[in-house]
């Protein structure tokens, strides 16, 4: 792909690649979906990638709204669940195009959860960017498959009782070839995670663990995005670093890094 910027991911040349007129953003304040946004596009100018050989696919969902509307790139914004698949068929048609899909945990492991493990077990050449905020954020805050135990969503108001998906774990199991997790507070491994999977040949999955103060925060005693995202910096440990840990101490902590590499 022939390089279209200057400077590699500075913040002039990522401004070429959002669309001005869109801004600023129908996130909430302190919603994580925002740096999700500047970290995919601060890879791909690290990366000099020519937008215009690349199509992203969303669904339906906050998470949705990341490259649909502002990527100054060509997107398909389809129906719920369903990014994977219609991402499927223009990887086809296509196999030139670098084809990725930005989704919720609602859109992409709930609604689309079928075409997500299948995806992985053909290890399809696709990448897959999951913006994880353990709720459904635009659709009015009701249970996931990754809301935590205990939650208060709008369809658990005494806390969720259902165990939840470890989706790393899950799309690493039905296999896929590259599998990642970080955080939006873990910014600079999240930007080196999302080069690798963007230039991963075969199924690269990255799940990204994004604060909704909105739905989640507010039902849960977290209104404040700061919070929110201190919550995460203590919760989350690296892989390396769990290896020195002991199973009581893990099983209160999220694992981040590179799951399959
Ligand atoms: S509802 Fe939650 S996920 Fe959606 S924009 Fe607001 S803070 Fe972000």
């Amino acid at each position: 792909m022939k390089p279209s910027i200057k400077t590699q991911g500075s913040t002039e040349s990522i401004l070429s690649y959002i669309r001005p007129e869109v801004f600023p953003t129908p996130f909430c304040p302190g919603c994580g979906h925002g740096i999700l946004l500047g970290a995919i596009l601060r890879a791909i100018a690290d990366l000099g990638w020519d937008m215009d050989e690349m199509l992203f696919v969303s669904g339906i969902g906050c998470a949705a709204w990341i490259p649909s509307p502002h990527f100054a790139a060509d997107t398909l914004h389809v129906t719920h669940g369903r990014a994977i698949a219609f991402a499927t068929g223009a990887k086809l048609f296509n196999p030139a195009l670098k084809v990725v899909v930005i989704g919720g945990d609602g859109d992409l492991a709930s609604i689309g959860g079928n075409h997500l493990i299948h995806a992985a077990r053909r290890n399809l050449d696709l990448t897959a960017i999951c913006a994880n905020n353990y709720i459904y954020g635009m659709t009015g805050g009701q249970v996931t498959p990754t809301t935590p135990l205990g939650v208060r969503t709008a369809t658990t108001p005494q806390g969720n009782s259902e165990p939840p998906f470890d989706l790393c774990r899950l799309v690493a199991a039905a296999g896929a070839t590259y599998v990642a997790r970080y955080s939006t507070y873990h910014i600079r491994p999240l930007i080196r995670s999302l080069k690798k999977a963007l230039t991963h040949k075969g199924f690269a999955f990255v799940e990204v663990l994004s604060p909704c103060p909105t739905q989640y925060g507010r039902r849960n005693k977290l209104p404040q995005p700061g919070e929110m995202l201190q919550l995460m910096k203590e919760e989350c440990v690296s892989l390396q670093r769990a290896e020195g840990m002991s199973e009581e101490e893990i099983e209160e902590k999220i694992l981040i890094g590179e799951f399959v590499s």
